[in-house]
């Protein structure tokens, strides 16, 4: 989509320290990471939101799982755990209209997100 900045990444059009990629998504750096690792895990579909997800869209969902799985890996969060979060909505605090999952640990984070 013209003008989102995530469809941009995945195509490359902007930079990002990439994390890892398949077909399905792409995982890069956060540009302002809140932990020592936050990578953010994004589908090479435009989907605004999560409330947006149709059925045709669960492929992407299964990937970006698998996608998790394999960045926790990369990341070296795999034993020591982590944490997924997908921000929807004004409340949510969504700033970014692409579907994405923040992958958040190397630290322990508590009970609260911030
Ligand atoms: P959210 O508030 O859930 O929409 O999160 C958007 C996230 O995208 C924030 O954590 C930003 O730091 C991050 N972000 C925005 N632009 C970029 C970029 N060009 N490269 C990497 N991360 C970005
Ligand atoms: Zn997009």
């Amino acid at each position: 989509m013209e003008d989102c900045i995530f469809c941009k990444i995945t195509t490359k059009e902007i930079p990002s320290t990439i994390v890892y990629e398949n077909d399905k998504v792409i995982a890069f750096e956060d540009a302002h990471p809140v932990a020592p690792v936050h990578t953010l895990v994004v589908p090479k579909k435009h989907i605004a939101n999560m409330m947006e997800l149709t059925d045709e869209d669960m492929e992407y969902i299964v990937a970006i799982h698998k996608a998790i799985q394999e960045v926790a890996k990369i990341k070296g969060v795999d034993k020591t755990g982590f944490r997924v979060i997908t921000n929807y909505g004004e409340d949510g605090g969504q700033t970014v209209m692409h579907l994405h999952y923040h992958v958040i640990g190397g630290e322990h984070l508590g009970p609260k997100i911030r």
